[in-house]
């Protein structure tokens, strides 16, 4: 079991999975919503994810990208956003890797993390080496793998 929660202590929750991927998104949207340059995402089946405490609050986006609603989970007291419920892939959330209470306690390497919409990313954002990077999302619209670009060494947008 994992705990996290918001900076008020308002919610607070747990997961009892490692993430079944951890998604470093560079888009828009992230930017907008986070205030910073990107957002990392560890994905997580929503039966993996129990809230304990708290009220959460929701804003429905409609995505530029897919055209397919993502609902953001924050808290109404201190403004934390905990997680992302993305209708494109029911049934899981993309957790605010910031909200964990160890953040570090889950791997991030080749084999589970990928870096998604580069072709958006703030100037300065360094891309890691061996790690699949993708200008959009990985999969397309109609849900085709896209091909990733790995570096052989850390790239500077
Ligand atoms: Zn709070
Ligand atoms: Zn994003």
């Amino acid at each position: 079991m994992q705990s996290g929660g918001c900076l008020c202590g308002q919610i607070a929750y747990e997961v009892k999975a490692d993430p079944l991927r951890v998604i470093f998104c560079h888009c828009k949207f992230c930017q907008k919503t986070s205030g910073s340059a990107y957002v990392i995402e560890p994905i997580f089946n929503e039966s993996d994810f129990s809230l304990l405490k708290g009220n959460l609050s929701q804003y429905e986006h409609i995505s530029g990208g897919s055209g397919k609603s993502v609902v953001i989970n924050f808290c109404s007291q201190c403004g934390t956003k905990l997680f992302l419920k993305p209708a494109r892939f029911p049934d899981k959330l993309a957790l605010y890797a910031g909200t964990f209470e160890d953040p570090n306690w889950f791997q991030i390497s080749p084999d589970n993390t990928v870096h998604v919409f580069t072709s958006e990313a703030m100037h300065g954002t360094i891309l890691p080496p061996l790690i699949k990077t993708f200008e959009h999302h990985f999969i397309t619209n109609e849900g085709e793998a896209e091909t990733p670009t790995i570096y052989e060494e850390p790239t500077i947008v």
